[in-house]
């Protein structure tokens, strides 16, 4: 599914390089993979030894970066992020790399995740004499290192996550050491690569391959990275829980080529839409999938029943990006401008219609209707994930949950509205085989607390800031 017409956003993405005479260029184009988590803003910060060097700007990493602006990024170490903005938070002040100085030297924060004690935490902070410049809960960090008593880096760091809450994946850049941080139940995803001896970091692994990287390991939840011109080293700043890795991150975040926690997401993917045929077959004539994100799904779910694969639906790549536009009929026209259904493939036939997942509705109706409209003579909608009924505090903007379809009316209603002839959801029992079956729980579990209403960290009556995502 198209992420900007559907109302459902990653917040970003963080890589990360040390040790590469391109750290810079590196780092660029590991942003370009990671473009998908992100397209609001975009920032490198370098260290060359002496001094941090940044460049950011509101857009796309193209937009942001020419080829002047690597003259100026010097140094072999570098911190790049790609930064998708809620309401309220998306100036340029909360683009990251966010650059801070103190007497511990200079340092650069990014980020993903979100914090759900980070209101909490900076009232204290500001009651304690602090001044924040940003929105971002990502600054909150940075005062925590600044006020920790210790002088090392490492062990301030350590000190300062030991008091955040929720789900965060940091990269942290000073003049000389790089620090990667993952929180203690791995909600969001973080590996770590080699490129011709030099140390590199990802949200995703699919940024390794764009650059010839090769693939060594996750980071662990509550775990501590060091790196610096002696290695790597690693320690616990707190004792590993139950993993809960966002299970989005397959159903629809990641890339399909990338693979998290060891499970490539394009085969979880199809095993998400071979369970759902298992759960809710359908007699028809072809399944198309839902560009890009629910094409693994419906190939799975073909697999599964026999029904043909075919390409229903496809995406002019070539148009505007529709998402600020302000009315629901100029996003719906969005839809329109991005997809088309192909008369040739779907005019006279029963359709399939595998989609990753349904956020408010509005565009499930309009794809159903494009797929009527060019003929269909039935649509079955199936869904590869359950319904999101609950908001997610963890760093995904799933809008509120008013807006959420699922958490208003039943499946039949759903159906209803969208214009299905018939409309079946994955269970959570469903996407869980999907991508732990076999697997130890403790270390692949998943979050399915959008689906479920079950949020594996305590939850702040004032978590709710969209300004302070990060
Ligand atoms: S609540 Fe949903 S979107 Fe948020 S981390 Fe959990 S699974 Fe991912």
């Amino acid at each position: 599914m198209l992420a900007e017409i559907k109302g459902l956003n990653e917040e970003c993405g963080v890589f990360a390089i040390w040790g590469h005479e391109k750290a810079a260029e590196m780092t660029y184009y590991g942003l370009h993979a990671l473009q998908h988590r992100g397209q609001e803003g975009a920032g490198i910060v370098t260290s060359d030894g002496d001094n941090l060097h940044l460049h950011k700007g509101n857009g796309l990493i193209n937009d942001v970066f020419q080829q002047d602006e690597f003259s100026r990024l010097k140094g072999t170490a570098a911190l790049g992020h790609v930064r998708y903005a809620t309401q309220g938070g998306g100036g340029y002040e909360n683009v990251q790399p966010l650059v801070f100085r103190s007497q511990k030297g200079s340092m650069a924060l990014a980020h993903n995740g979100n914090l759900v004690n980070a209101y909490m935490l900076k009232n204290q902070l500001e009651a304690q004499g602090s001044i924040l410049q940003t929105t971002s809960d990502t600054e909150v960090l940075a005062h925590l290192i600044k006020r920790s008593g210790h002088m090392g880096m490492e062990d301030a760091i350590g000190s300062a996550l030991g008091m955040i809450k929720g789900a965060y994946a940091f990269g942290l850049l000073t003049e000389d050491q790089l620090f990667v941080a993952l929180d203690p139940r791995g909600l969001r995803p973080l590996s770590i690569g080699m490129l011709n001896g030099a140390y590199v970091i990802s949200s995703e692994t699919c940024a390794f391959d764009i650059i010839g990287a090769t693939y060594i390991r996750e980071v662990l939840p509550g775990e501590l990275i060091t790196i610096d011109d002696n290695g790597l080293t690693s320690r616990r700043f707190a004792s590993p829980l139950q993993r809960t890795l966002c299970s989005m991150e397959y159903v629809y975040f990641s890339r399909p080529d990338s693979d998290i926690n060891g499970l490539n997401v394009h085969a979880s993917r199809k095993t998400m839409g071979k369970e759902l045929a298992k759960e809710a077959p359908i007699e028809a004539d072809v399944v198309t999938g839902v560009p890009d994100s629910s094409i693994s799904a419906a190939i799975g779910f073909s697999e599964a029943t026999g029904i043909p694969y075919e390409l229903g639906l496809i995406k002019n790549r070539y148009v505007g990006r529709t998402f600020i536009q302000p009315s629901q009929e100029l996003r719906e026209q969005g839809v329109k401008m991005k997809l088309s259904a192909v008369r040739g493939i779907v005019e006279g036939k029963r359709v399939v219609m595998v989609d990753d997942s349904i956020v408010r509705g509005t565009t499930s109706r309009r794809i159903v209707r494009l797929l009527k409209e060019a003929g269909a003579t039935e649509v079955h909608v199936r869904i590869a994930s359950p319904p999101i009924e609950n908001p997610c505090y963890y760093g995904i903007d799933t809008s509120t949950k008013g807006e959420l379809i699922a958490s208003n009316n039943s499946v039949e209603e759903i159906r209803e509205l969208i214009g299905a002839d018939s409309l079946a959801y994955l269970t959570a029992e469903g996407l869980e085989n999907s991508i732990v079956k076999g697997k130890d729980s403790t270390e692949h579990g998943v979050c399915q607390a959008c689906f479920t209403g079950n949020y594996p960290t305590e939850i702040y009556p004032d978590t709710v800031l969209p300004a302070y995502k990060g």
